[in-house]
């Protein structure tokens, strides 16, 4: 668990909003890594890194990369250690490894946990970045399911922001500018994997995937006129027929440069749902078009319908400081 806040409870600033013709640069900060995390490989841990930084990316205007040479200066070290204190980690971003973590499945067997590694380094970096500008480091979320919550359960998975922590973190940097949404045409969806057990139909309008029993699907699409542009965030939609169809992973590629990979482990049921894996480099993209991976898992005979992938792009006028 993480420690409650000890601090006293402050009034939340004004939000940072910007009117036309005030738009904000996007400002970079640079993380550092160091330590390892027992049953996972450092490329395993620089992912679950990199993802925790993707979930607040698409909302503030700030760009995050890693540095990874001796000596650079950081404005976010991260660090991964064991200690013999109760808490899971703490805001200067020390992630205590005598605790059991998982990363993209959480059926790890541990005597206490697991917990989510991905939501433990996004709530510290939650204290850590977004504190408050004239200084005051956040408190906690109060209801509701946050990543910003004081404590996080075993098993428990929060991979997408609540509106509250969405507020939380514009408290320091403002609101990420909206930019103009690319939408990828559906029906140029092409199944990667071998398809058993699954009827793979694209369309106009949508992309129907009926299972007929427990199984996977892992299929790509391609958002075009993306060459030049930054991009903010890439948004799936998606409802089932009956039952929840989780989505276990999501790459987006700039031709051969991965973007970023996610595992959302978001689950999507009956009702419209849409969840957003955020990009927190910002790079400019070098191709004609993004191509968005997503593994989808069926635990039985289940439809899923995929409404709409869209990417969210950066206002052109933007210019990136570094
Ligand atoms: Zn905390």
């Amino acid at each position: 668990m993480i420690a409650k806040a000890n601090g006293s409870r402050k009034a939340v600033s004004e939000l940072i909003k910007w009117g036309p013709g005030q738009l904000p640069s996007y400002k970079t900060l640079y993380y550092t890594i160091s330590g390892s995390v027992p049953g996972f490989s450092n490329e395993k841990v620089v992912w679950a890194v990199t993802q925790a930084f993707a979930i607040w990316a698409p909302y503030t205007p700030i760009a995050f990369v890693r540095r990874t040479g001796a000596g650079n200066v950081t404005d976010i070290p991260i660090r991964f250690r064991k200690d013999n204190r109760t808490q899971l980690a703490n805001a200067l971003i020390e992630v205590n490894t005598s605790f059991t973590f998982f990363i993209d499945n959480n059926s790890i067997s541990a005597s206490y946990g697991p917990f989510d590694l991905i939501a433990v380094i996004a709530h510290e970096i939650g204290h850590h970045v977004f504190r408050s500008p004239s200084g005051e480091w956040p408190e906690h979320a109060t209801s509701g399911v946050n990543i910003m919550n004081p404590s996080f359960g075993e098993r428990q998975i929060i991979r997408q922001p609540s509106n509250q922590d969405i507020k939380f973190c514009q408290r320091r940097y403002g609101v990420a500018p909206e930019g103009s949404m690319i939408s990828a045409l559906l029906s140029n969806a092409i199944r990667l994997d071998n398809g058993t057990a699954t009827n793979f139909r694209p369309s106009n309008t949508l992309i129907t995937i009926a299972a007929t029993a427990k199984t996977s699907c892992t299929f790509e699409v391609k958002i075009d006129n993306i060459k030049g542009k930054k991009v903010n965030a890439v948004d799936i939609a998606g409802r089932t027929s009956m039952g929840e169809v989780l989505f276990k992973r999501v790459e987006i590629w700039d031709g051969n440069t991965q973007l970023e990979s996610q595992f959302p482990l978001f689950k999507i049921r009956r009702a419209v749902k849409k969840f957003k894996t955020g990009i927190s480099t910002k790079k400019v993209c070098r191709s004609n078009n993004l191509k968005v991976i997503i593994e989808v898992e069926f635990s039985a005979k289940r439809t899923l319908s995929i409404l709409s992938v869209q990417a969210e792009t950066i206002p052109a006028e933007l210019v990136l400081n570094s």
